[in-house]
């Protein structure tokens, strides 16, 4: 297996896939009300596709994959995507991201499938708060899909909290109670500004739920597998643990390892700068592995030191929906 090395002598080993843009959910900062113009479905990946583009990366480097979307579970026949998957030789660790929606449905096959891991999106334990973040989202659903998953084996299960403006204090304690007495990590997310929704809301920093959390125990620092860029912690004696994705407030792009394919096959070394290249039609004029290869490790050389969205909290930012690109 070879070593993919980006220019500024990161290690690229991390693929995240989006298996679609479509989703039975329209959350605030994700997607418009009335939904984003789909992508035809010919230009839609296949399996067989998704499968060659895993198979080229592993053989350069890529070790790790997460599946995500738009939302991962509305593709029809995932499941037997992950089982394909699971077989890759080199390939050490398949994981999802989903808003559970369909959890409860899927979370023994996806086990039984291969599927190592799985990351919940959920950002309001309140019924109404869920449901107006969501537009439309059954919280009662994603709760049968969390607790099926844990009963799958899923554990510790990871719920991703997006740190919404109007979250009280509350229910941020609410949140960080849960990893008390529950093999959970919940991690919260500093919202990115790459939707207009972003102006209208009030930022909440990754260091205003550390301040609360100190306020509840003794917290300790810990290392996690597969915590990416998160840093992770948890109080003294629970069973769960805590952490924080700080894009804004704490770049982690110097440790960057990741790349992304979009479900119409276009590959982006970093979700917020318009460098990309074309894997679907070289698929489709039927370039061999070795030439496939060749156009990931271009991505790879694209890949730029670091993102600027920090300096971009005005107007001019890009509006790009995240299920279109894939998060
Ligand atoms: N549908 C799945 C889900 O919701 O988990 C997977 C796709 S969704 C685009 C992946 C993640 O992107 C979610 O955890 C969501 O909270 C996050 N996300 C979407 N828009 C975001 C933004 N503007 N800033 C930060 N995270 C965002
Ligand atoms: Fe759908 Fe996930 Fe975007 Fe919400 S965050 S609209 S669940 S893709």
């Amino acid at each position: 297996m070879g070593s993919l090395i980006d220019g500024f002598g990161r290690k690229i080993d991390y693929l995240r896939i989006s298996v679609t843009d479509r989703c039975n959910l329209r959350c605030l900062y994700c997607m418009p009300e009335a939904g984003i113009l789909h992508k035809p479905h010919e230009d839609i990946l296949t399996f067989e596709e998704i499968i060659r583009i895993v198979e080229a990366g592993v053989f350069l480097g890529i070790d790790k994959i997460r599946l995500t979307g738009g939302e991962p579970l509305v593709r029809e026949g995932l499941v037997d995507l992950v089982s394909a998957l699971s077989v890759i030789k080199g390939l050490k660790d398949i994981s999802l991201t989903t808003n559970g929606i369909l959890l409860k449905e899927y979370a023994q096959a996806l086990k039984n499938a291969g599927l190592k891991r799985i990351n919940v999106s959920l950002d309001s334990l309140k019924e109404a708060r869920y449901r107006r973040i969501s537009r439309g989202g059954d919280l009662k659903e994603v709760i049968d899909g969390i607790e099926e998953a844990i009963k799958a084996g899923f554990t510790p299960l990871k719920i991703n909290v997006l740190l919404l403006g109007d979250i009280e204090k509350k229910e941020i304690v609410d949140f960080l109670r849960l990893t008390i007495e529950n093999s959970l990590c919940v991690r919260f997310l500093e919202l990115m500004p790459v939707t207009s929704f972003y102006l209208q809301d009030k930022f909440i920093s990754s260091a205003i739920v550390m301040e609360i959390a100190e306020k509840i125990f003794p917290i300790e620092e810990i290392r996690v597998f597969g915590a990416g860029p998160a840093e992770v912690f948890k109080f003294k004696h629970a069973l769960g643990s805590f952490g924080f994705i700080s894009p804004m407030s704490n770049k982690f792009c110097s440790s960057c390892n990741r790349l992304r394919l979009s479900s119409d096959g276009i590959l982006r070394p970093c979700l917020h700068s318009d460098s990309k290249v074309d894997l679907r039609q070289p698929l489709r004029q039927g370039r061999d592995e070795e030439e496939i290869r060749q156009i990931i490790e271009e991505a790879v050389k694209l890949k730029p030191k670091e993102h600027a969205l920090d300096k971009k909290k005005s107007k001019t930012q890009s509006d790009f929906f995240m299920c279109s690109i894939g998060g």
